[in-house]
């Protein structure tokens, strides 16, 4: 299947993942909802800081069908699309962060992104992945991966991404890793 190559891009979408009644993960009042949401906020100052345009798919507490996230992926051109998520595995036992693409052509910015998340927090890494999630398939005229920072279900990472400041961390190394990528174009 054809997939536009990665070009030069000056536009960041953000994807936090779930809403409203889609909490995603949830442990006690801990949604990854909530938690995908405040880490995209900061990750999309980051980068205007930086003098990138960001689009958000949501920046409220809202339902965004999946079609719509992939639309908006596929809406401009110069643009990536990075969607952001929090784990969950049954039993607690899973740790770290991984970083999912589907187009090869979308292999380096989830290489950059593992990477740079990866330092930035010292968390497992469990590596880049290849999946058909629908973001990162139905997206198909921009790069696109789908990053998970951390299992909820875990409580030790969990303590820590109710943290702003561990929050902030995930959100600088993902950041960085946008950067990092942007540079090597
Ligand atoms: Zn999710």
């Amino acid at each position: 299947m054809f997939a536009a190559e990665a070009n030069a891009f000056d536009t960041v979408i953000l994807d936090p993942g779930h809403g409203a009644h889609d909490r995603g993960a949830a442990i006690g009042y801990v949604y990854e909802k909530h938690l995908a949401l405040d880490t995209a906020r900061r990750v999309e100052q980051l980068l205007k800081q930086q003098g990138l345009k960001v689009i958000m798919s949501r920046s409220r507490d809202v339902f965004i069908p999946l079609q719509e996230r992939s639309a908006l992926g596929n809406s401009r051109r110069g643009a990536i699309f990075v969607s952001i998520h929090y784990n969950y595995n049954r039993g607690g036992s899973g740790a770290g962060a991984e970083t999912y693409y589907h187009f090869s052509s979308s292999y380096m910015l989830a290489a950059y992104i593992q990477a740079y998340l990866v330092q930035r927090t010292d968390m497992t890494n469990r590596g880049v992945k290849s999946a058909g999630f629908h973001v990162i398939r139905a997206t198909s005229k921009n790069p696109a991966v789908l990053v998970e920072c951390g299992f909820v279900s875990n409580s030790t990472e969990r303590a820590r991404m109710m943290t702003g400041e561990y929050r902030k961390r995930i959100a600088e190394g993902i950041a960085q890793g946008i950067i990092a990528y942007r540079k090597s174009k």
